[in-house]
């Protein structure tokens, strides 16, 4: 499988979706894999092929990634490494969790797989429409909306307070449809195949 550097100009940045293989928190939390402290694979598969799949645990401190990766013509090499939780207080007095990215310590939800787990930041990457692969068009749905009640338009941030002067109703219903989108972006790029001790 090729990563970045792998003699693709610009990093990740591709219209080919089999090159992406986004581990998104959330999606972790909802099939239960954080909450099982076993090992558990996910795949990503493209054409009803699984072109690559890694293994998580949950730990004490974060997720720990295992799996193997190559550039081309190099030898396989084996990657171990602990994504490390971040925590942010929420204005309830809860807490919310992240990713802590490891070399640039930015929270996010998401990391993205090349040769190592990173955040999009320290990839490069972008949803400009001309480059957006079908798996990201959810996401650029789902930043319109977000910027339309004046939020960040990053997927990892909190979902927008409601403006003054817009209806509950409408506010209700695009945060209904910002859910979907969030969730159809998870279902179309990562199967969870099975847990497994180990
Ligand atoms: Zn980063």
């Amino acid at each position: 499988m090729g990563g970045p550097g792998s003699g693709r100009t610009g990093g990740m940045l591709t219209d080919k979706c089999e090159d992406y293989r986004p581990v998104d928190l959330a999606w972790l939390k909802r099939t239960g894999i954080l909450d099982s402290w076993a090992w558990a694979t996910i795949s990503w598969s493209h054409g009803g092929e699984v072109h690559s799949s890694i293994q998580v645990r949950r730990e004490h401190s974060g997720v720990r990634f295992r799996y193997r990766t190559r550039k081309p013509g190099d030898e396989w090499q084996d990657v171990n490494e602990l994504m490390p939780f971040a925590y942010t207080h929420t204005n309830y007095g809860g807490h919310r969790r992240w990713f802590e990215c490891l070399p640039c310590g930015r929270n996010c939800r998401i990391l993205y797989g090349g040769t190592y787990y990173r955040c999009r930041t320290c990839w490069g990457l972008r949803y400009e429409s001309q480059y957006e692969p079908a798996w990201a068009r959810p996401i650029s749905k789902a930043q319109k909306i977000r910027d339309r009640l004046g939020g960040s338009l990053s997927l990892a941030d909190p979902f927008p307070e409601k403006p003054k002067g817009m209806h509950w109703r409408t506010y209700d219903r695009l945060k209904r449809q910002d859910d979907h989108l969030t969730s159809r972006w998870a279902a179309m790029t990562m199967d969870w195949i099975g847990k497994f001790s180990g």
